[in-house]
């Protein structure tokens, strides 16, 4: 059976150019950067020539880029180093959709007597401006807006947010882990003060992140230990990662036309071919400020999940909500706060493409969807020779749900 992966926003495939690059780190080239001698000065300066690539990407100064091990930390660490160094203000700004790194963090800050605004979104998956001004107070620290949505790929107007922050000197952090090599980023004239990325999700290895921090930025670490990162982050630097991730970033600034050409045409393909064929189903998420690479589709009236398991058994991955939220059967916290109907909610597929996906591919999906969703639908009480049962509401919301 042939394998079609359509699930790169939960990690994508490391690039073979990057493991041939990661390769020497591994084996004769293991010396520490920090040592004073030439065989740890070698690692340094290709530690140093990785950092510039990373910090070109994001049109960054190589100095404002400080490594982490994953996303999740670059997030905390975000959040923690600026509430540290601000610590009268008591208050943070987020919204109802992010990733769980920023989601279960500002929980545990709500318990720790801080006071957090969540700001909402409409049906199309867009940020309440006007929530989020008037949420602004004297006692806000900070305000974290993800550049763009992991399920829908809703892209967030994170440079608007930025000028506001900033003139009201709050500083804004975005989790930018599904954008930072999908769409154009450059930070040089931009007010973002802290963004995050990961490796995993743009061709580098799992275990491998950034935080990016603008010179000027008030930061009290997060992860305390030696001097490593400009004392930003202590820990002996993952030399094979940064390397790895430096070359993910090299080949990231070459194919980002690519992803809004070539990859774009592919999952609108993808998108009009199974709207068209399948009945009951619907694209969630602003149509005109979306990711290239991803689509979220609703099937109403079945599970997500049945989905999945009938797509894997003919080779096909894909997500039902974020990763994180699957494997539970509650419909994910980003389309109930979009409003998405449950029974839509319930019956959400992503499909997330890069630029490895192939024409071919796209046609095999679209020749075995709708049989699978036919076929699951034929087993859903509310359904009936092909259309919903009379006395039966489309998008009927479960009485109780959570919306
Ligand atoms: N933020 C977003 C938007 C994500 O999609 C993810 C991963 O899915 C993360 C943060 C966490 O990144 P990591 O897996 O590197 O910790």
């Amino acid at each position: 059976m042939k394998t079609i992966y359509v699930d790169n926003n939960a990690t994508t495939r490391t690039a073979p150019e990057v493991v041939e690059a990661m390769q020497p780190y591994f084996s004769e080239l293991y010396g520490n950067p920090s040592s004073m001698h030439f065989f740890g000065g070698q690692v340094e300066k290709a530690v140093k020539e990785a950092r510039a690539k990373m910090a070109a990407l994001i049109g960054a100064d190589p100095e404002e880029i400080v490594y982490t091990s994953c996303g999740t930390e670059s997030d905390n660490s975000a959040i923690w180093a600026t509430l540290r160094s601000y610590p009268e203000k008591r208050h943070v700004i987020t919204t109802r959709v992010e990733h769980p790194a920023i989601n279960n963090l500002v929980n545990y800050l709500r318990q720790s007597d801080y006071r957090v605004t969540e700001v909402g979104v409409d049906r199309e998956g867009r940020l309440n401006m006007d929530h989020l001004r008037d949420a602004i107070s004297e006692d806000t620290a900070v305000i974290s807006v993800m550049w763009a949505n992991n399920e829908t790929g809703v892209v967030f107007p994170v440079e608007e947010i930025a000028e506001l922050a900033t003139r009201h000197g709050v500083v804004f952090h975005t989790d930018a882990v599904q954008a930072v090599g999908k769409i154009p980023i450059n930070l040089k004239e931009s007010k973002i003060a802290l963004l995050s990325l990961s490796g995993h999700k743009l061709h580098a290895p799992k275990g491998i992140g950034v935080l990016y921090i603008r010179k000027g930025t008030k930061f009290k670490p997060f992860v305390v230990g030696g001097h490593q990162e400009k004392g930003r982050r202590g820990g002996t630097e993952n030399v094979p990662y940064i390397i790895g991730l430096g070359k993910a970033a090299e080949l990231a600034m070459n194919s980002i036309e690519e992803e809004t050409t070539r990859v774009k045409a592919l999952r609108d393909k993808l998108e009009k071919g199974l709207l068209s064929i399948i009945p009951n189903s619907m694209v969630n998420g602003d149509s005109k400020n979306r990711l290239p690479n991803t689509s979220s589709i609703s099937f109403e009236y079945v599970e997500g999940e049945s989905i999945l398991i009938h797509l894997s058994n003919l080779g096909i991955c894909a997500s039902s909500g974020s990763a994180c939220t699957s494997g539970s059967l509650e419909p994910s916290h980003v389309l109930r706060a979009m409003g998405v109907p449950f029974t839509a909610a319930h019956g959400s597929v992503r499909f997330s493409l890069s630029v490895y996906n192939t024409e071919e591919e796209i046609d095999y999906i679209l020749e075995h969807v709708p049989g699978t969703i036919e076929k699951l639908r034929s087993i859903s009480p509310f359904w009936k020779d092909g259309s919903l049962l009379t006395g039966t509401t489309s998008c009927a919301v479960k009485p109780g749900a959570p919306q």
